[in-house]
């Protein structure tokens, strides 16, 4: 079964494709040109529904099955920030070191040198016929000490619970075990399995 996936961030893209061997997982930047999706929901399940079914309307295939992930930290000291806007938390074109940087300056502004924290991941399911949207989350705390060059995003400044390194030091096989995205695509598959 084929999957076009509505993203093109290439960490999301490496880790979906490593979560789903069993399926063909092709960016939809593969497909088409990419082009700019207005992510203006103001939850983890609207905005990845808003991007699936972008997509889907922009290849025009009645045929094909459009996934999104969106994702994203919330940092409990800062009552859940960055949460939805974890891609833009620097700044609109901000890449990811300085989003892990300012999320490092607004931890050290409470006082505090870390802080529970969770990701969480929507993956939307769009086809012809139907549209589904089911979540994973990871819990664990976010450091000012970021450590490590694994992962992606957040990743160096994350340490999931049950262990004492950053997802940015463990094996990447740990964080496909326990990640919110592996927990959400689980879900996503047996969807998928109905389809
Ligand atoms: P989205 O593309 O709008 O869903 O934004 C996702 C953003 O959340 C990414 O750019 C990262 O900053 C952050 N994020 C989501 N999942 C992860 C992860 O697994 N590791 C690290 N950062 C993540």
């Amino acid at each position: 079964m084929k999957l076009v996936l509505a993203t093109s961030n290439k960490g999301k893209v490496k880790e979906i494709k490593a979560l789903c061997k069993d399926y063909e997982v092709v960016p939809y930047s593969e497909l088409m040109d990419e082009f700019e999706i207005i992510e203006d929901g103001h939850t983890f399940k609207e905005n990845a529904l808003i991007k699936a079914r972008a997509v889907f309307n922009a290849l025009n295939d009645e045929n094909i099955i459009v996934i999104a992930d969106d994702s994203g930290i919330c940092v409990d000291v800062l009552g859940g920030e960055p949460g939805i806007y974890s891609a833009r938390y620097a700044g609109q074109n901000a890449n990811d070191k300085e989003n892990l940087n300012k999320l490092i300056i607004e931890i050290k502004a409470k006082n505090v040198t870390s802080s529970p924290a969770h990701y969480t991941a929507a993956i939307a399911i769009v086809t012809a016929t139907s549209e589904y949207s089911v979540h994973g989350w990871m819990y664990g705390t976010a450091i000012t000490e970021a450590a490590g060059n694994g992962g992606f995003g957040y990743d160096p400044m994350f340490i999931p619970l049950g262990y004492d390194k950053t997802l940015g030091e463990l094996e990447e096989n740990i964080k496909q075990k326990l990640s919110h995205r592996a927990k959400a695509l689980a879900l996503a598959k047996t969807i998928l399995s109905t389809i």
